[in-house]
Formats: structure tokens, C-alpha cells, sequence
């Protein structure tokens, strides 16, 4: 084994992942002057893919994003001006203005792209992206990104004065601290609680009776529902709901793209789905074969014309199936003397709430800013607070019980969300969207 870089006074941060919490932890401690190394188990072009996968934006990662650290959002995310409330047949039941909510809809790969020329300039892809490079440095020369290469393991000295990392080619590195932003399946998680829990299994990950398929069809003039996803595309940034009826339970969202909709359909199942894939940037999905998407064919057989339609237009290539999962033991800490977990590695949950990424933006900012202005002990203390855990797993909580009653199979149920998203004033239906982003708006405030 080679070991490398055991200076205390030279070691630098070690993010583990490089998804939107470990690029923008990376890029807060660059802007500060602070070395790390990030490592990245996917290669650098495969990090920004475009796999149809969306993300909403609430007014904390939108201040963080925009305000603090002065990205122009505008570039690579939509306003949501409103929200159509549709039948799965395609039938208007009713358009909801947002315009007075600040709320924003963006592409996963748009993100990842404008954090990567934030970090290695703007012409990184023209530089590196075909080349067999692993091994990038940031514009200012601070950091660098090792891509194609697995963080697998840690050891903690026990006097807490540095932690070394051990990655997949058999070598190791020793830092000064290590964030686990590595996603739901995080090595550095379960290193973390074995070392804390007597049964390592009370920390597994739990299926949530959720299973979602999401992709991304072209809309194109001589295709049969390109007159009406034209109709909202007008009006671009507004999201769609499409309702399912008494008969036809399941969830199903649409968001218009420049001749594209990205659309998700969830589910109720007993069971995952039977396959699975360490592709994070498909969120832990398998891309259907033709044969799986006739099985997908069956279920919206059920549904209303525009839903059929949609899923008939849009390649298997570009439909992703995936199961939903959180942890039900929430009450674990976020850290352990200089190892701490952050984004999905912290708190993976369902996106019925549509905070996953958004909480994983307010860690990044919240540990790579105390990272940059406190020690590192006090500032992982100032990190890892009950309060935050606390308000974390509500949100948690309510996204799994949100995902149940959506995906719900009770007639009676089915019929008061009909009537509920028919009916019910936007500012009711947002309050739990807007509850769920005050535990980040609280995070980041605590800094002040
Ligand atoms: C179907 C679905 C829909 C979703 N929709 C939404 C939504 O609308 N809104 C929302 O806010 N959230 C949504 N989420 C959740 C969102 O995707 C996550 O919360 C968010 O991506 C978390 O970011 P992260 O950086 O913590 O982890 P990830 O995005 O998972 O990134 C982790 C990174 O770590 C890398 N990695 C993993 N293991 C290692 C290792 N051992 N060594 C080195 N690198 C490693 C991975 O390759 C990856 O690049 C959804 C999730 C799913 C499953």
C-alpha cells in the first residue's frame, strides 16, 4: 500500500462523491482557499450525463446558490411561474399561479456542469471531457478532483488529529477531516455506524412501497400529444400534475424542457424493483429494456391518453425504474470525531417533499463555510446539532408519509386528494413544501 500526504499541517479535506453536495463543499472550500481533494467513483464525464433527472429548488439553495455564492441561477434553472393540475387523459382540472412563490425547477446535469466550470473553468469540457485523464486540478490550483477512483474505507486516529482514507486501487491518504458526500449507499456511513451501532443492520436502508419510473421524451411536431405539451410549453416553467382517478391510483408529474418532457410516475409495490444499478446519477435505477417497458406499458394501460401516450413516445433508452428508500433508524449522529456525513449519506428520503438536494446544498454550504472560518472540531460540533437532526428527520418522515398517500390504493383517500388538489388554496398545499426548507433556512441562519 502506498501511503501518501501524512503531514499533519499540509493535509487536505477529503470529500468522498462528487454529486451536488461534494461539488459544492469542494467549491465553497475553494473559494476560501482551503486544499482538498475530492474523489469520485464515476468519471468526470459520466458526472454531468444528462439522464433526464430534475430537481426543485426552494428559497434556502436558492438564496445559498444565488445570494451567497453568486451563481446565476437563471442560466441553468426555470422560475416556477405555476401549476397545472391535469388529468392523466390530459383534461385541464385547473392552473395554480405561482408567482409569488420562490421556488425554481432545474436539470441535474445543469447543475453538476455549472458546479464543475465553477471549479475547473469554464472550459473544462473542451480540455478534459474525451481525454483519459482521472486527475483534475481547480482553476486556482487549491483543490483537485481524482475521478474514477472509490473511497472504500477509513481509519481515525485515535487522538482525532487526522483520518486517513483508503480507496480502490489500494492506496491511502490522510486528511486533515473526511465528508461523506457519498450518496445513499455511503461507504463512509457504514463505516461510520459500525463503529457505533452494535447491530450494524439497525442502520439498512428501508423500501418505501414506492417504486418510480422517470424519463424524458422528445416532443416533436408529427407525435400525437405535441399540440397539447406544446400548449404548456408556452408557458415553460410551470410544473404539471397529472392525477390518476379513483380507479387509477399513482402519481404521476411532468416538466416541460425545450422540446422535451420529463416525466415520473410512482407507484404503490410490496416489493423494489428486481434490479438495481450503482449509477447514482440514475439515483440507484436500471435503464428498461424494451421487454421492461412493456411492463410499464401495462400499468399506464390503465391510464388516461396523454400518460399512455407519453410513455409510448419515449424510448426505453431514456426510462429509468428505481425503488424509494430512507433509513427508519434516524436518531444516529452525523459524525464521528472528524468523519462527517452529509446530503444522501446523511439523510437519504423519498422526493414526495422535494428536499433531498436541497438539504444536501445546505449541508455543503453549512460545513465547507465552518470549515473555512472555525476550527474544524468546533465547527463539525456546530454541524452536527440535535436541532438539525431533528427537523431533518420530520422532513424525512413526511416525505415517506407524503409518498404513501400519493401512490395510496384507498378509494377513499384517492378521492379527497382529487378533491384536495382541485380545490385547496396553493398557500395550504405549500405549506408543508415551505415547512420542510425552514430546517435548512434555520441551518444556515444559526452562522450568522
Ligand atoms: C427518483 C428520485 C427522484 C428524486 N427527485 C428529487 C427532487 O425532485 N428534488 C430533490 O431535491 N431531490 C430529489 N431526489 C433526491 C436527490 O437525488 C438526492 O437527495 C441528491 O442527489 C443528494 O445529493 P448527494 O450529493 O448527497 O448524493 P448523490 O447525488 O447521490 O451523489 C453521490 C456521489 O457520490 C459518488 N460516490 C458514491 N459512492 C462513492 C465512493 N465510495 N467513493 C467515491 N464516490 C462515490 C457517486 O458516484 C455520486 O456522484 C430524488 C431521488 C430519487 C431516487
Amino acid at each position: 500500500m502506498t501511503k501518501t500526504n501524512s503531514n499533519p499541517s499540509t493535509q487536505p479535506i477529503i470529500i468522498a462523491g462528487g454529486g451536488p453536495c461534494g461539488l459544492l463543499a469542494a467549491l465553497i472550500l475553494e473559494r476560501n482557499n482551503k486544499p482538498f481533494i475530492l474523489f469520485e467513483r464515476a468519471s468526470l464525464a459520466k458526472l454531468c450525463a444528462n439522464v433526464g433527472s430534475g430537481y426543485d429548488l426552494f428559497p434556502t439553495a436558492i438564496e445559498i446558490l444565488q445570494d451567497r455564492l453568486g451563481l446565476s441561477l437563471g442560466e441553468f434553472s426555470l422560475k416556477y411561474q405555476g401549476l397545472e393540475m391535469m388529468s392523466t387523459s390530459g383534461k385541464k382540472l385547473r392552473t395554480i399561479s405561482m408567482d409569488n412563490y420562490e421556488a425554481r425547477v432545474m436539470n441535474r446535469s445543469d447543475l453538476q456542469n455549472t458546479l464543475l466550470d465553477q471549479l475547473l473553468g469554464k472550459d473544462w469540457k473542451s480540455k478534459h471531457i474525451n481525454d483519459t485523464e482521472t486527475v483534475f486540478k481547480t482553476r486556482n490550483g487549491i483543490g483537485e478532483l481524482r475521478c474514477e477512483i472509490s473511497v472504500v474505507d477509513y481509519d481515525q486516529a485515535e487522538s482525532y488529529d487526522h483520518v486517513t482514507v483508503k480507496l480502490d486501487d489500494n492506496t491511502e491518504i490522510t486528511g486533515s477531516v473526511v465528508l461523506g458526500c457519498d450518496g445513499i449507499h455511503s461507504r463512509i456511513r457504514h463505516k461510520m455506524m459500525l463503529s457505533k451501532l452494535r447491530n450494524i443492520e439497525e442502520d439498512d436502508l428501508e423500501f418505501c412501497n414506492v417504486n418510480v419510473w422517470w424519463g424524458k421524451a422528445e416532443v416533436k411536431n408529427d407525435i400525437d400529444f405535441s399540440g397539447f405539451l406544446q400548449g404548456i410549453q408556452e408557458n415553460q416553467s410551470k410544473g404539471c400534475m397529472l392525477l390518476g382517478s379513483r380507479k387509477r391510483p399513482g402519481s404521476v408529474y411532468l416538466c416541460m424542457g425545450k422540446n422535451v418532457v420529463f416525466w415520473a410516475l410512482s407507484i404503490k409495490s410490496e416489493s423494489p424493483p428486481s434490479k438495481s444499478s450503482n449509477d447514482l446519477t440514475r439515483r440507484g435505477g436500471f435503464v428498461l429494456s424494451d421487454s421492461d417497458k412493456i411492463e410499464l406499458e401495462k400499468v399506464v394501460s390503465n391510464y388516461g391518453h396523454l400518460m399512455r401516450s407519453i410513455v409510448k413516445h419515449t424510448p426505453s433508452s431514456a426510462i429509468t425504474k428505481v425503488g424509494l428508500y430512507d433509513r427508519s433508524k434516524m436518531d444516529s449522529f452525523y459524525s464521528t470525531g472528524r468523519v462527517v456525513l452529509l446530503g444522501d449519506a446523511a439523510h437519504p428520503q423519498t422526493p414526495f417533499m422535494g428536499q433531498g438536494v436541497n438539504m444536501a446544498i445546505a449541508d455543503a454550504y453549512v460545513m465547507a463555510t465552518r470549515l473555512s472560518s472555525q476550527p474544524i472540531l468546533e465547527a463539525i460540533k456546530a454541524y452536527d446539532t440535535q436541532a438539525r437532526r431533528a427537523s431533518v428527520h420530520k422532513v424525512v418522515k413526511d416525505a415517506r408519509n407524503t409518498g404513501n398517500m400519493s401512490v395510496s390504493k384507498n378509494t377513499l383517500l384517492c378521492h379527497f386528494m382529487k378533491l384536495g388538489m382541485r380545490f385547496l388554496p396553493l398557500s395550504w398545499m405549500f405549506e408543508s413544501m415551505v415547512a420542510s426548507d425552514k430546517s435548512n433556512a434555520d441551518f444556515i441562519n444559526e452562522m450568522k
